[in-house]
């Protein structure tokens, strides 16, 4: 069954859609749609396979793909370290107990407030995108008294064979510096006095089901690797980024980590350097669905419109990246319907599945959204002055609220009339 394949949790009993062996007809009940409900045992279990892939790396769990507390008090618990790219971030990954010599701290446009928080904290590595960004580090470093810690996030012109909007590693895009130009940057670098040189970074875009362009991206950092000790500055951490894809339509054929390992780990032999991952994505991805519920249900020129409670202010990547989400029905049944799943906001575009066949639905039947733990929730907005979504995990047969639904009042709070 098809099904099994997003996750090994997800599965029909009793005539309802389970997960993680919570039964989500009821779940919906209780605690309202729409919900996001994340698989507590599947976001482990992506984690296990990384460590158990990649034996001494360091997995730095990027956060922005879901920054839900209870989803980074996993990670932590499993040992995991972040990718952040904010101080925002770096402020959620510490209150979900990730410890600051595990963070590491992306990001092209990093503000002063931003870079005296993580000096502050003490975070385990700034991935450096700029030469200017690295000069005010120093200074601000000087003020502070300490010394920075830099890779240099360099851009090794790969291409990732992705989604254009989220491929990072092209010499176009805004990311990183010039691979050639690296070895200038680091000695540069080298000789601030309160910067410490200690890795390279790279992040070449998300969704990879092809692997090759990583083969690719990796020689091309060894290569800088050797050039740099050679010129006598010492590498400590080689941190590859994340971009692991996950399964979105049915017949996408996902890699695992091993497939990932197998083709990075040779090419990182004789290499001493701690390995670095950011998989956010891969983690949390097909570890969480969207359950929305119908709300009316409306023929139109010989098509069917099922009209739900969920829109683009809770899952964009449909509306901003004519993203495939797999749909199904929550109520298990027989008879099937071909219909275009369409969200409440007030734009053409807000469709989150078109000319999709799904168990026929009555109002107030829910459906399930797919893949929706990653670059889901944490992309959400008000828009039309839409409360966001709870959020839920699931883990063995019982769940937890680890954020309410929001209400109007929470929306307007800061606003005096
Ligand atoms: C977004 C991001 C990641 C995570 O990418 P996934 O595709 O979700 O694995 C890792 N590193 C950096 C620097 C990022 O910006």
């Amino acid at each position: 069954m098809v099904l099994k394949e997003y996750s090994p949790y997800l599965e029909y009993k009793d005539g309802a859609l389970h997960f993680d062996g919570v039964n989500l007809l009821k779940l919906a009940k209780e605690v309202g749609t729409p919900v996001y409900v994340y698989s507590a045992n599947h976001i482990r279990d992506q984690i296990r396979a990384y460590k158990k892939a990649f034996l001494d790396a360091l997995i730095a769990y990027a956060v922005k793909a879901n920054f839900n507390l209870g989803v980074i008090k996993i990670a932590a618990e499993e040992g995991c370290g972040a990718d952040t790219v904010s101080g925002g971030e770096i402020y959620r990954a510490l209150k979900g107990g990730i410890p600051a010599d595990k963070i590491v701290y992306a990001g092209v446009g990093k503000t002063d407030q931003e870079l005296l928080f993580a000096l502050e904290e003490d975070i385990l590595m700034f991935n450096a995108e700029s030469e200017m960004e690295i000069e005010v580090l120093n200074e601000l470093a000087k003020s502070k008294g300490k010394k920075a810690r830099i890779a240099v996030r360099v851009n090794p012109d790969v291409d990732p064979k992705t989604h254009p909007k989220i491929a990072t590693g092209l010499k176009k895009s805004k990311f990183g510096i010039d691979i050639h130009k690296a070895l200038e940057v680091y000695k540069r670098a080298s000789s601030l006095p309160n910067i410490e040189v200690v890795g390279i970074h790279c992040h070449i875009g998300s969704q990879l089901l092809d692997l090759s362009p990583f083969g690719e991206a990796v020689e091309k950092i060894v290569d800088l690797y050797k050039r740099l000790k050679a010129e006598g500055i010492d590498i400590k951490y080689i941190d590859i980024g994340g971009g692991l894809g996950i399964k979105y339509k049915p017949e996408d054929r996902v890699p695992t980590p091993q497939d990932l390992a197998d083709i990075v780990l040779p090419k990182l032999k004789g290499v001493e350097a701690q390995l670095i991952l950011e998989p956010g994505r891969s983690i949390a991805g097909n570890g969480g669905i969207l359950i929305t519920q119908v709300q009316f249900l409306k023929e139109k020129d010989d098509k069917l419109f099922v009209i739900v409670d969920a829109g683009f202010n809770d899952l964009l990547r449909p509306a901003m990246y004519g993203s495939y989400h797999h749909i199904v029905s929550v109520r298990e049944g027989k008879e099937k319907v071909v219909c275009d799943i369409v969200g409440p906001i007030c734009e053409t575009g807000d469709i989150l599945g078109e000319n999709r066949e799904i168990c026929k639905v009555e109002r107030k039947d829910y459906l399930a959204i797919l893949s929706a733990g990653a670059y889901g929730f944490v992309m959400s907005s008000h828009y039309n002055m839409r409360p966001r979504a709870a959020e839920v995990i699931v883990e063995n047969g019982s769940y937890k609220v680890t954020r309410p639904r929001e209400n109007w009042d929470y929306i307007i709070w800061e606003e005096t009339p």
